[in-house]
């Protein structure tokens, strides 16, 4: 069976439209959520109602927290911050209960999902990349766990001696080896590529890949742009920052 994995989405309801008729083209059936749904992008309550019909495990993120004020907004930057008050100011009553009901993890078969971090999960650690990953593989089960969070995507392998690589092609997974993969995000790409990031895991033939789509990126700025939503996140999409 081919999954999913869709992370960081922020309310960008074009990015969102191409990676799913990107993985369905790619055979994929299945699709699961990490979380941040909403903040930054025009169209939150739009992705909120397409999540809940196309996605099977849905976690929370810290923006869906916030907007729900299950996170306190301290340690967000301006930008983060403000966005998260115009989301909690144009979401519907329903939406916002959604958010507030989303779990913070999920044990699936030989795979963990998570926004941030297996360690800690509410607290929002970011994991860059090898340098802080040793603790998080200590605290998540199976062979793979698939985090956000950082909106860069990455895979991590750690052999039979703890030893911890980038494994930027993906393809068959070794059963001696464990994995933490990031997904990236679907809808605020921020590794110098604006193509919108998702993976794949096939749990049948076990191999994971990254997939970037292109998306009309110009048309989620103009809705950005009718909605008042400050111009430092509208231009920062054609970029991938
Ligand atoms: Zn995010």
């Amino acid at each position: 069976m081919r999954m999913a994995i869709l992370s960081d989405i922020h309310g960008n309801l074009v990015a969102l439209q191409a990676v799913l008729a990107k993985a369905e083209s790619l055979g994929v059936e299945v699709f699961h959520s990490l979380g941040d749904i909403v903040g930054y992008g025009p169209d939150p309550g739009a992705c909120i109602a397409l999540v809940r019909r196309r996605v099977s495990v849905s976690l929370m993120g810290n923006h869906d927290a916030a907007v729900t004020g299950a996170t306190l907004l301290d340690d967000f930057n301006d930008f983060a911050r403000w966005a998260a008050e115009w989301t909690a100011s144009v979401l519907a009553p329903e939406d916002r209960a959604y958010l507030a009901g989303l779990p913070y993890i999920f044990r699936g078969d030989g795979f963990f999902l998570v926004h941030a971090s297996p360690f800690e999960p509410e607290i929002w650690h970011y994991i860059h990349g090898i340098a802080e990953a040793s603790p998080p593989f200590e605290h998540f089960p199976g062979q793979i766990c698939f985090v956000g969070h950082t909106h860069r995507p990455f895979i991590l392998a750690r052999d039979e001696g703890s030893r911890i690589v980038h494994d930027q092609a993906g393809g068959r997974l070794r059963q001696d080896h464990r994995y933490l993969v990031n997904a990236g995000s679907v809808g605020q790409p921020r590794d110098h590529d604006p193509r919108a990031s998702f993976v794949i895991y096939d749990t049948t033939r076990g191999e994971i890949g990254l997939h970037r789509v292109a998306y009309a990126v110009e048309k989620t700025q103009e809705r950005m742009r009718a909605a008042g939503i400050p111009s430092f996140l509208i231009d920062r999409l054609a970029v991938g920052i």
